[in-house]
């Protein structure tokens, strides 16, 4: 059973957007999960019109993509799941980036964590982990291989790659990740944490997945 996704861009600083994403399978609009709720919980509420959110998942610890976390779970989100190595991480003031920002960060931390191959379902749908450190430690993908959709988080950008240089982050393991990615279909369409969807052909061809030069 392949996913729906549906964006809310929500404004976490003036002018500093984050795509959160309500997925539910295809057959079963009613039953959400919302990948990194990032700000404006009402604008996620909106966007829901009081369809039950079956769990929340975090593609990394960063705050401007668990900004909306709290209010969510206060409304009654059941589980909070992330990658084992962020899932704590996501209440650190420091490398969530939080403090250096201004911010609080979320005082509700993930209740559930996934590694790498492991499945979030989604109705009666799943997306499979795909763990691909580099921006930060935790940092992971959600693939639904039947609908050939890529949520890739701040890994993956159009025609770029997430940064290396927060705490945690390695341009080694970076290069790793998106290795891994390279090797998905082509045709995924790829959701990401911030700015214009792509795909992984497009990427290939003229983006981050572009084979390096030997050099
Ligand atoms: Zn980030
Ligand atoms: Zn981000």
């Amino acid at each position: 059973m392949p996913v729906h996704v549906e964006r809310v861009e929500v404004e976490v600083a003036p002018g500093f957007i984050e795509n959160c994403y309500l997925v539910n399978d295809v057959a079963d609009a009613r039953r959400v999960v919302v990948v990194d709720p990032g700000a404006q919980p009402e604008r996620i509420h909106a966007a829901l019109g009081g369809r039950t959110v079956e769990r929340i998942v975090l593609t990394h610890r960063h705050f401007d993509h668990t900004g909306a976390l709290s209010a969510l779970v206060q409304a009654g989100a059941a589980e909070v799941v992330a990658h084992a190595l962020d899932a704590d991480a996501v209440c650190d003031p420091v490398t969530s980036g939080a403090v250096p920002h201004g911010l609080v960060p979320p005082s509700t931390p993930a209740t559930a964590t996934v590694e790498d191959g492991d499945y979030v379902p989604v109705g009666s749908a799943r997306l499979r982990v795909i763990h691909t450190p580099g921006h930060t430690v935790g940092s992971m993908c959600l693939y639904d291989e039947e609908g050939a959709v890529l949520l890739s988080g701040d890994t993956l950008f159009f025609e770029t790659c997430g940064r290396t240089d927060f705490p945690t982050g390695n341009a080694r393991q970076m290069r790793e990740s998106l290795q891994r990615l390279a090797r998905l279909p082509g045709r995924t369409v790829v959701h990401p944490g911030h700015d214009v969807d792509t795909t992984i052909a497009h990427e290939l061809q003229h983006g981050a997945l572009r084979p390096r030069n030997a050099d």
